[in-house]
């Protein structure tokens, strides 16, 4: 379905849940979410439900998040129900791999087709200070559990945080070298408890550029500018949401764990869909897709959002 602005929504980035088991010093505050009394979250049925409804408009792609989807209970069948949908072209799934040991096999036999996999930094004392409360252990763990339950191109996401890993910017590229892997780095947005912090921690992706010169341009996939060293295998992403904002190319909704339908991240603006049904369910999408705002305005403020990014999916 085209929004009003001519953009095709094809896109549903769908979350399942506020809780993570790290706190990420830009996303989450220490203490964590105040847990919800069951209700307010949206069921595995509802989540299928909304799935299906949105499928039916057009979306034929779809990301779990969160939150940490992993730690959501059904996860598992959560995927297997969505790749029962005939209509559903790819099943995606973003999360912080520290529970991709157990959970890599059970959810690709449940049909996910693609792992991005979120890593900051490759040293264990900045992971564990990053994440407050992370081993980097358990996500390398993690990534060979992907590998071995045949995720073979695996996508990292790496926020790009002035005097925090953009240091470690060629050892990421340095990834791709022998695995036919993205390492996508991901522009800081002013958001949450991130909002305040100093300017210096907001790097443009071309930094990314300046670091590693050799890195030649390759063909655009979604929102990503894309670039590869000659002789490595895989390839590296730039997703530069402040300083080259891709809302025209933009072709997604979100619904929040709590069933807000978002048509964009950083905008206030949210459809409850929680108790539709049917038509009415249906309607609601309708709405929210064209009432997808034109852009964002992340160049000149921080996100009008309230929520912090757990609360949304990033
Ligand atoms: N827990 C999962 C994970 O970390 O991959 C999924 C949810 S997390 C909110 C999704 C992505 O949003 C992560 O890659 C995280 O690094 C990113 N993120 C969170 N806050 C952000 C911010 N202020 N700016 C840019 N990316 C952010
Ligand atoms: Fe959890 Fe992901 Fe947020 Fe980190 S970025 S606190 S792993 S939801």
């Amino acid at each position: 379905m085209l929004d009003s602005c001519g953009r095709r929504i094809d896109y549903l980035r769908l979350s399942v849940t506020d809780l993570c088991n790290y706190r990420c010093r830009y996303c989450m505050p220490e203490e964590g979410v105040f847990k919800r009394p069951h209700g307010d979250i949206l069921s595995i049925e509802v989540l299928e439900e909304i799935a299906r409804a949105a499928v039916g408009l057009g979306i034929t792609k779809i990301r779990l998040t969160g939150g940490e989807p992993l730690v959501r209970r059904g996860i598992v069948e959560l995927c297997r129900r969505l790749r029962a949908i005939p209509e559903l072209k790819e099943l995606c799934l973003t999360t912080n791999g520290s529970l991709l040991p157990e959970l890599a096999r059970p959810l690709r036999d449940a049909g996910v087709d693609r792992l991005n996999i979120s890593l900051d930094t490759l040293r264990p004392d900045r992971f564990a200070a990053i994440t407050r409360r992370g081993a980097l252990d358990d996500v390398l763990s993690g990534i060979r559990a992907a590998e071995a339950a045949g995720f073979d191109h695996l996508k990292f996401d790496t926020v790009l945080i002035g005097g925090f890993n953009d240091d470690e910017i060629a050892d990421f590229v340095g990834l791709t070298e022998n695995h036919p892997w993205e390492v996508r780095f991901i522009e800081l947005m002013p958001m949450g408890p991130c909002a305040c912090w100093d300017k210096s921690c907001f790097l443009p992706g071309t930094t990314v550029l300046d670091r590693c010169p050799d890195l030649q341009p390759i063909p655009a996939e979604g929102v990503a500018r894309r670039y590869k060293h000659q002789s490595y295998k895989g390839t590296v992403g730039l997703i530069s949401p402040v300083s080259h904002d891709f809302c025209a190319d933009c072709r997604r909704i979100r619904v929040t764990a709590d069933g807000k339908l978002k048509g964009c991240l950083h905008s206030r603006e949210e459809i409850a869909l929680r108790g539709l049904h049917g038509w009415e369910l249906e309607n609601a999408i309708r709405r929210g897709i064209l009432q997808k705002p034109q852009r964002h305005h992340l160049a000149e403020r921080s996100s009008d959002t309230p929520r912090n990014m757990n609360q949304i999916g990033g």
